[in-house]
């Protein structure tokens, strides 16, 4: 099968949805954004490897792809539209490419959004996926916008696809049921869309945990020019989290990364209307004038956090 047969087997499929004037087949597709919309663009990249192993399962690894990158839109209050995808394929494996594209297609339709085009290349096993989703124009949820006495917020259960992570390179061993939730929230996550959409207009900040919660806090403080204290004794927890040791535990919940939630600020009126947004949400701090982030052990006393979460080229 040469690249042409590839594409038409596995990416050509009717891409319905409005605004794709035209999708896979030519040069360039043509888009058309909604009147008075902003564009939100995103690329993640996957690395054989790096970010996954070869023998992972490729209807997980076409679900992640679309995963992360439709995370990235959601932490920006976008409605995801349109997916790019570059992949690198070592050789033509017509299960392998049937079932990456299946997982690919199933997480892209599951957001509203459709495959536009793309780029197909012989090379060691990688792919990388640019998203484009639409907010009304000045909408966009930025790092930069935390205040003294906002509410830190997350949503979901960070923690647990570092939990799968760890389990999976038997570092720990979790008991059969809760390894097989902790995986799954490793291999398919499911990026915060609709509570995406809800914090415009309402979150002064936004971030979606994918390198480790803590570090992902930075971010939006080194941006707003604040700190923040957060409460371990708050952070969610669940089956998985409470079957481990609380060390380890609040190591995943803080520094594990891939868990794909959206952590955000809110302004404090907001406290104990948390049950109004769409989801799981979380107050696990506030955000205070003095730079640098507290982190304060159940007991009160600061809890020291060595490594704060994932970065290549540390
Ligand atoms: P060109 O050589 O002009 O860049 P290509 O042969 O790379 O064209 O691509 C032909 C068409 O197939 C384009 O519309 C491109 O977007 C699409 N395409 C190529 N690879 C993929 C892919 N992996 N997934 C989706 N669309 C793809
Ligand atoms: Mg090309």
């Amino acid at each position: 099968m040469g690249e042409f047969d590839l594409i038409k087997a596995y990416f050509r499929r009717p891409a319905q949805g409005a605004g794709l004037i035209l999708g896979v087949g030519d040069d360039c597709a043509l888009l058309e954004p909604s009147i008075g919309m902003q564009l939100a663009v995103t690329t993640d990249t996957m690395v054989s490897g790096v970010h996954f192993l070869p023998d992972d399962d490729p209807r997980d690894l076409g679900h992640k792809l679309v995963a992360v990158n439709v995370s990235d839109l959601a932490a920006m209050g976008a409605r995801p539209r349109w997916l790019f995808l570059n992949l690198t394929l070592p050789a033509v494996d017509d299960c392998w490419l049937a079932a990456f594209a299946d997982g690919l297609f199933a997480q892209a339709q599951r957001h509203g959004a459709v495959l536009a085009g793309g780029d197909t290349t012989r090379g060691p096993l990688a792919f990388g996926l640019t998203a484009m989703g639409e907010l009304p124009a000045g909408q966009a949820l930025r790092r930069s916008g935390a205040r003294p006495g906002d509410l830190v917020c997350v949503s979901g259960i960070p923690g647990e696809a570092a939990a799968g992570l760890a389990h999976r390179l038997g570092q720990h061993l979790l008991p059969e049921g809760l390894a097989a939730q902790a995986l799954a929230r490793l291999h398919r996550p499911e990026p915060r869309v609709t509570l995406g959409l809800a914090l415009r207009g309402a979150a002064t900040s936004a971030i979606d945990i994918s390198d480790g919660l803590a570090q992902d806090l930075g971010h939006i403080l080194a941006a707003s020019g604040v700190g923040a204290t957060v409460e371990l004794a708050r952070l969610p927890s669940s089956p998985v989290l409470e079957a481990l040791p609380h060390a380890m535990a609040w190591r995943h919940q803080l520094a594990g990364g891939d868990d794909y939630e959206l952590l955000f600020t809110l302004p404090p009126e907001y406290a104990g209307r948390m049950a109004d947004l769409p989801g799981p949400v979380t107050v696990i701090g506030r955000i205070d004038p003095d730079p640098g982030l507290r982190l304060l052990a159940p007991d009160g006393s600061p809890f020291p956090l060595a490594h704060k979460g994932h970065d290549h080229f540390a």
